[in-house]
């Protein structure tokens, strides 16, 4: 049984404050969701493993939201547990199956879109290079 009280001092662990405050900060305090800047932008743990810390983690465990989205997060997750509470271990399989595979295509476009992000701001550089490379020229 999960004691809520113990659960709750985890996160006044200063290890726990100092990851959370790391993470605040090098995403900007920024939302993930609306991509507002928010002082109080709060970090969400979208999973938790037994045995592990809080501070423990990898980096995409973890999610930076402003408070209306980190609501919204949780609200969808617990949703989604309840759908799954339903489901036989076959069903579950399954699903997490037909899940990896959308979140490999999913990922595959991400890694695409930013290839294309890339190689665009590359050409921009070198078009800037040029027109830099041309005024020099005229002097
Ligand atoms: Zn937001």
């Amino acid at each position: 049984m999960v004691d809520m009280a113990d659960f709750a001092d985890k996160f006044e662990d200063p290890r726990w404050k100092r990851k959370r405050d790391d993470l605040l900060s090098r995403r900007n305090y920024e939302c993930e969701d609306c991509g507002e800047l928010h002082r109080d932008a709060q970090v969400h743990i979208c999973y938790y493993t037994k045995g592990r810390k809080l501070w423990e983690y990898p980096d995409r465990a973890y999610k930076c939201y402003c408070p209306r989205h980190r609501i919204m997060r949780q609200r969808v997750e617990d949703d989604l547990k309840e759908i799954l509470a339903d489901f036989s271990i076959d069903e579950l399989d399954s699903l997490h199956l037909a899940l990896k595979e959308f979140a490999a295509i999913r990922n595959g476009r991400r890694e695409r879109v930013m290839e294309q992000l890339y190689a665009d701001a590359k050409a921009e550089r070198s078009k800037h290079d040029f027109i830099y490379e041309d005024e020099e020229d005229e002097y």
